[in-house]
Formats: structure tokens, C-alpha cells, sequence
């Protein structure tokens, strides 16, 4: 039986009367461009993460970039990231001539809290934590290093939408949050798609210009703003999709809770739960020496897998002018040549997950076969 990596199918074919009819609406509608869903969208996503505004954008990128924009953090200054993350999250930073300090991360992933101090200096300005994999940081640790040390907190959710970390959403934490809406996303969108949430009235009303070339009023442009909006036709999708986040992550629950419960094979990790922390599994990473073998070994029996990352991006090209070579990030280094993400997605069947497993299981690398 093949298993694909992920089929954004499934959910939408449930559902297809419903998505279709929205689209229409809105397509007759006339109206495409920051409407009645867009101000729907904000306010309910608002509500579900427990902030006082969210802001729909193009993109999540945009939200990253735009939230260091706005904060005024730039040319000297410093931002707290951990290294193994998509590259969007250091581009955030990097787009606006600022300098990524990176930070290894711990065993769920995620940047190790107690690595942050040691990484600040006085031109340190914000900390960037990434809920990577669905997973939220530890919370309680960073928001108090943050407070101290008077720098602000911006959290990458691209990967988080609903997880939560002592009962509070990621999203809600820090002064921004910054979420994706791309297809394959927890909340996807039938496109591209982005928000921020704050509870700051002064970061609503500066997203809300910037999104819009820098204007409040029309054609009365205050900075160089951008464009990126979330537009009608998304927003009305996402409307409908935001209805169903909790049961899509309560299926991707039940499927990683298989996972956890039948994969028993020495040579592979299985991702760790954070106590505190509810996780919405945007990914079901295992680590092993053997990545590439397994990898190889998965897809030749039609089971598709994907590596989130293969390459740091310290180590990117685009990052070479940082300067910091292999060696510097050992933790990040491994991550990279060990990760590798399972087939997970909405609706997957009780024979594909224990196809899965089985091959999962019976996985013996060359070097160790008898
Ligand atoms: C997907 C992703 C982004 C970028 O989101 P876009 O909407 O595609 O710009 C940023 N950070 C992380 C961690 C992501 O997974």
C-alpha cells in the first residue's frame, strides 16, 4: 500500500460543498480585497488564540519581517533565534539589515531556554522562538527572560496553530505572533496566507499600515509600508477551515498516538511530549543515524517522507556572509542529517498508519544487518 507524505484532500473532500459554496459566494460577491471575511477572520482568530487583535497579511514571512519592522529593530541590532528553524524565520530577522544570534535547541526541538542569557548582549533587541513541529517552547522560562532583560518576544506559529503551554495558545505570548496559512499549514489556506496577533492597539494599528503601502488614511502614505493582505477569498476559506482546527488536530493527535504506541525500533527516536504542553503535531519527526538509508528504505515501499530541515541556515548559501561555518551549531548540525518527518495528515486510515509502522519496525540498517 503506498502512503503519501501528506494529501490535503482528504479534509477538503469532507467538506467540498461547503468550501465550494463560500468560494462562490465570494467570487459573486464583487467585494476581494479587505472585506466582511477578512474583519471576520481577524476577529475570530483573535478570539480562538486569546488576543485582543490578530492582522490578516500575505504571508507568514511578511508577519515575521513586518513584526521586526515595526518594533524599529534593524542595522545593529541583535535577535535571539534557535538554529534549527525554516529559514523564513532568520530571513524575518535578516530582511531588515538585523543580526540572527542563534541558539541550539533542546530535546523537543525547540530553543533551549536555558541558552538564551548566555547568547545576550546590548545590542541583543527580541527573542524569536519557533513552535517547530507543533510543539511550544518553554513558555514560562522565556517570557521571564524576555521580561528581564526588556527585550521583545515574537513567536513564530507557523507551525502552532492550537498548541498551548500551560493552558495559554502559542500566539499569546509574546508582544507578536506570527502565523502561516500556507496549504500544508495546521490552518491552511487554498494559497498563500498570513496573520499577526497582539494585544498592543499601537502593533494592530502599525500591521494594519503597513500591510497597506503605509497608509491609514487613503493615499496618505506615513512610512514605506508593503503589500500584503490577506485576501477575501482566503479569509472566507480559512472562515470555514478555522471551524474545524481542533478536530483537524485532534485526527493528527490520534494518528501521532499510534505512532508513538506501535513504533518500537531501537535504531529510531520517537519525538518526545513536553509536560505543560499540548502539541498539534504540524509534523511526526523521528531522528536516526540511519536518515538517509531510511529515507531511501521508506520510499521504496510507496511511503513518502520529507526532511524539515536538511540544511541550517547558518549553513544556507544565502547565509554564508554570517560567516558561521559547520561545527558551530553541533546539536543543530545532527538535527539536520537525523530528522526526518512520517506520513501525517487529516483522515489517514488504520491500514496506512499500520503500513507505516510495520516498515517502520522492520527497518534494519545495512550496517548492523547480521
Ligand atoms: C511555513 C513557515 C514559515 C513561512 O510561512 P509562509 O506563509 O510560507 O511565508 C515561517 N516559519 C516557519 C517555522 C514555517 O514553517
Amino acid at each position: 500500500m503506498k502512503v503519501p507524505a501528506n494529501n490535503l484532500l482528504r479534509h477538503f473532500e469532507e467538506h467540498q460543498q461547503e468550501y465550494e459554496n463560500k468560494a462562490l459566494e465570494i467570487l459573486r460577491s464583487g467585494s476581494y480585497i479587505l472585506g466582511d471575511e477578512v474583519d471576520r477572520f481577524e476577529k475570530d482568530f483573535a478570539s480562538y488564540i486569546g488576543t485582543s487583535y490578530c492582522v490578516g497579511l500575505g504571508n507568514c514571512l511578511d508577519a515575521l519581517w513586518l513584526s521586526f519592522r515595526v518594533l524599529g529593530i534593524g542595522a545593529g541590532d541583535e535577535v535571539i533565534v534557535q538554529a534549527n528553524t525554516y529559514i523564513a524565520s532568520v530571513m524575518g530577522i535578516t530582511i531588515n539589515d538585523a543580526t540572527p544570534v542563534f541558539v541550539e535547541p533542546d530535546a523537543f526541538h525547540s530553543i533551549d531556554a536555558d541558552k538564551i542569557e548566555e547568547r545576550i548582549t546590548d545590542k541583543t533587541k527580541a527573542i524569536l522562538v519557533v513552535h517547530l513541529y507543533g510543539t511550544c517552547c518553554e513558555m514560562d522560562k522565556i517570557v521571564a527572560i524576555a521580561k528581564k532583560h526588556n527585550l521583545y518576544l515574537v513567536e513564530d506559529c507557523a507551525q502552532s496553530h492550537g498548541a498551548t503551554y500551560q493552558g495559554q495558545m502559542t500566539g499569546s505570548f509574546g508582544d507578536i505572533g506570527c502565523f502561516s496559512f500556507y496549504p500544508s499549514k495546521n490552518l491552511g489556506a487554498f494559497g498563500d496566507g498570513g496573520a499577526i496577533t497582539t494585544n498592543s492597539p499601537e502593533l494592530d494599528q502599525a500591521f494594519r499600515m503597513y500591510r497597506f503601502y503605509g497608509s491609514e488614511k487613503r493615499y496618505y502614505n506615513k512610512v514605506v509600508g508593503t503589500n500584503s493582505r490577506l485576501d477575501e477569498l482566503q479569509a472566507g476559506l480559512l472562515n470555514v477551515k478555522l471551524r474545524y482546527l481542533d478536530a483537524l488536530n485532534a485526527d493528527r493527535n490520534r494518528v501521532c498516538m499510534t505512532y508513538l504506541n506501535k513504533m518500537n525500533n531501537p535504531v529510531i527516536a520517537l519525538p518526545k511530549l513536553r509536560v505543560q504542553a499540548t502539541t498539534v503535531w504540524h509534523q511526526f519527526v523521528v531522528t536516526t543515524p540511519y536518515r538517509d538509508e531510511l529515507k531511501d528504505y521508506l520510499e521504496t515501499q510507496g511511503i513518502g517522507s520529507i526532511i524539515h530541515y536538511p540544511i541550517p541556515p547558518h549553513l544556507s548559501e544565502a547565509y554564508a556572509y554570517l560567516k558561521i561555518g559547520p561545527g558551530s551549531l553541533p546539536i543543530t548540525e545532527k538535527l539536520a542529517d537525523e530528522v526526518l518527518s512520517l506520513p501525517l495528515f487529516y483522515g489517514m486510515t488504520d491500514a496506512e498508519i499500520d503500513t507505516v509502522v510495520a516498515a517502520i519496525n522492520a527497518f534494519v540498517p545495512k550496517a548492523l544487518e547480521q
